[in-house]
């Protein structure tokens, strides 16, 4: 018998109870896996509030990361005692997912566990900081270089944001966090932040094109602030789009991309194919520094997560939150 969250839709209200559950009662799968942590994101959020219809198929447990050890496999790439990281791949939405003892998953959703990085730090980074690198990445490829200019990251008090942050900072590039909270400066400065700015000088009128203040942007939230950023790139510059936690609108021009060369790029985590998921975590073990592991991130437990949850989604939560199962 194994712990898990599982949620329950009854047509009119969605119920999060932790639950006893049996081996038997797992999906299919070829590899079953002791999970040591979960985490929480954006969509868990969503999912456990009942928002944004991530969830179609109850009961479910959610989760859309986590890592753990092999139990038993009966594909070839995994053995007995190998330490695995699974990300996406539907995993916590339309299969059971990391908010549980154990898991049965597909062998082709996992990576390896990289040398450098332990079960836990793996999942203070998750769902969240592999998207995060997966953007830096992105920038690194469209050509950006730190002598280009300022990199501005939005939602920066959150998980993407916050490694983001620690990342480019690692990297030598000039950082502007943009937060709502400006009581969280002293932190993003400590995660490497050059500059911090209130979020509202991004909420003023977009004209479709801007004075041009940025080099590239690693965007978390869509919506006005994305178009606002767009608008302010530089001749050259890139942008990056992951995430909706403003909105899923955009209401931008052409101009900045006909007229200025503005490349707009989607990061996509759940899918990103094994080879560049496995890029992504050796070099997130390298490049984030310790400091990152002490002050960005905390643990909470299963019995908190709803209530983490709601704290997310209303924006009251910095950095990583892993979950130890
Ligand atoms: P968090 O909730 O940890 O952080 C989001 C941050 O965005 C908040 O901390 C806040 O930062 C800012 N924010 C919140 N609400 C608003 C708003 N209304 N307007 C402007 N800014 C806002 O989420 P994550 O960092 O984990 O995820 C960020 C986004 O990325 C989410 O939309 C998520 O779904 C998406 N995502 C996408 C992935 C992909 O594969 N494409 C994978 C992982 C995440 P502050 O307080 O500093 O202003």
């Amino acid at each position: 018998m194994f712990k898990a969250l599982v949620l329950q839709h009854d047509g009119n209200q969605l119920t999060a109870d932790i639950q006893q559950l049996d081996d038997d009662d797992l999906p299919k799968g070829n590899v079953d896996i002791a999970i040591d942590y979960s985490s929480l994101n954006y969509k868990d959020a969503l999912a456990i509030t009942g928002q944004g219809q991530i969830i179609r198929r109850f009961p479910m447990v959610p989760g859309i990361d986590f890592s753990g050890t092999v139990i038993s496999s009966s594909d070839s790439r995994y053995q007995q005692g190998n330490q695995v990281v699974l990300t996406g791949y539907g995993v916590g939405e339309k299969h059971w997912g990391g908010m549980a003892g154990k898991a049965k998953v597909n062998a082709d959703w996992l990576v390896p566990l990289v040398d450098g990085l332990d079960s836990k730090q793996a999942m203070q980074i998750g769902t969240a900081g592999l998207t995060a690198m997966l953007s830096v990445m992105a920038i690194e490829e469209a050509g950006m270089t730190p002598e280009q200019g300022e990199v501005l990251v939005t939602g920066a008090s959150g998980g993407v944001g916050s490694v983001v942050i620690s990342l480019l900072d690692a990297l030598g590039y000039r950082v502007v966090a943009v937060t709502a909270r400006m009581s969280n400066k002293i932190q993003l400065q400590s995660l490497g932040a050059s500059r911090v700015i209130s979020r509202d000088e991004l909420l003023t009128a977009i004209k479709p094109l801007d004075s041009q203040h940025w080099a590239a942007v690693i965007d978390c939230v869509g919506s006005h602030i994305l178009a606002k950023a767009i608008s302010q790139t530089q001749y050259g510059g890139v942008v990056t789009a992951c995430g909706l936690a403003a909105g899923a609108g955009l209401d931008t021009t052409v101009l900045p991309f006909i007229l200025r060369g503005v490349k707009l790029i989607g990061i996509d985590s759940v899918y990103c194919p094994y080879q560049r998921r496995l890029i992504a975590w050796q070099r997130l073990a390298k490049l984030l520094p310790t400091e990152f592991f002490a002050n960005a991130c905390q643990q909470i437990g299963l019995d908190q997560v709803t209530l983490y949850s709601q704290k997310m989604l209303q924006g009251k939560v910095k950095g990583r939150l892993v979950i130890k199962v």
